[in-house]
C-alpha cells in the first residue's frame, strides 16, 4: 500500500507520517517511510539544489519542475516501487500533488503539464491514498516561518500559498475514494487519531 501525505506549510506533515508509520508497525506491517524531494541520495543533492539555492541562483521556474520531476522519477524507480513490490507499505511526506500544486498552480505552470511530467517520469504510479492535511495558509506560514530550508517558497506571497491550498483540495475532490481531506484544527495527537481511524476503516 502506498501512502502520500500532501499540504502546505506548516500543516504537520512530518509529524503524522512519523505517527502513522508508528502505528502501521505496531500492528506488524513493514514500512518505509520515505519523502520528497530527498528520498534517495540523488535526491537529496537535488532536494539541495532546489531548497539551498538563494534567490540570486534559483533555478527557474522550468527548471525547478524538471529537478521536482526527476528527484519524484528517481525515488519512485529505486524505493517506492521495490519497496512495494517486497509487500511493505509506503508512506512519502509529498508526492505528485505537490508539484501540480507548487509548479503547476503556484509558479503558474499548468497542473495538467506538470501532472504529465510526473506521470511519465514515474510510469504512472499512484498512491492507493493521498492525505491532504488543509490549513489557512496565513496560519501554516507563521507555523512554518524560520526553518531555514525552503526559505524561499515559503516567502512566496499569500496569494501563491492559496493557490497551492486551493488546488490539493480540488484534486481531492476529483478522487474522494484516493484521497482523505484532514482539517488541521487540533493537536497533532487527535489529528494523528482521526487519520488513523478513517486509514483503519479503509483497509477494513
Ligand atoms: O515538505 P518540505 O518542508 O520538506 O518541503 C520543502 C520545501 O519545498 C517547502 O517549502 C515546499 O513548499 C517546497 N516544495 C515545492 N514544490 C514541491 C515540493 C516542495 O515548492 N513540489
Ligand atoms: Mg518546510
Amino acid at each position: 500500500m502506498f501512502i502520500a501525505f500532501e499540504g502546505g506549510e506548516g500543516t504537520g506533515k512530518t509529524t503524522q507520517v512519523l505517527k502513522l508509520t508508528a502505528w502501521f508497525k505496531a500492528r506488524g506491517h513493514t514500512v518505509v517511510q520515505t519523502r520528497e524531494p530527498g528520498g534517495t541520495q540523488l535526491g537529496s543533492r537535488i532536494r539541495a539544489l532546489i531548497l539551498d539555492a538563494k534567490n540570486s541562483d534559483a533555478p527557474s521556474p522550468r527548471a525547478e519542475a524538471l529537478l521536482y520531476a526527476a528527484d519524484r522519477a528517481h525515488h519512485a524507480a529505486s524505493v517506492v516501487r521495490p519497496a512495494l513490490a517486497d509487500g511493505n507499505v509506503v508512506i512519502s511526506d509529498r508526492y505528485i500533488d505537490s508539484s501540480i500544486a507548487y509548479q503547476g498552480a503556484g509558479r503558474g505552470l499548468g497542473g495538467e503539464e506538470i501532472a504529465h511530467l510526473s506521470q511519465w517520469g514515474t510510469e504512472n504510479l499512484v498512491p492507493d491514498l493521498t492525505i491532504v492535511l488543509d490549513l489557512d495558509p496565513a496560519v501554516g506560514l507563521a507555523r512554518a516561518k524560520g526553518g531555514g530550508e525552503g526559505d524561499r517558497i515559503e516567502q512566496e506571497t499569500l496569494d501563491f500559498h492559496r493557490k497551492v491550498r486551493e488546488t490539493f483540495l480540488s484534486l481531492a475532490k476529483k478522487r474522494p475514494g484516493r484521497y482523505l481531506v484532514v482539517p488541521v484544527n487540533a493537536d497533532p495527537d487527535t489529528v494523528g487519531d482521526h487519520i488513523r481511524d478513517e486509514v483503519a476503516k479503509r483497509l477494513n
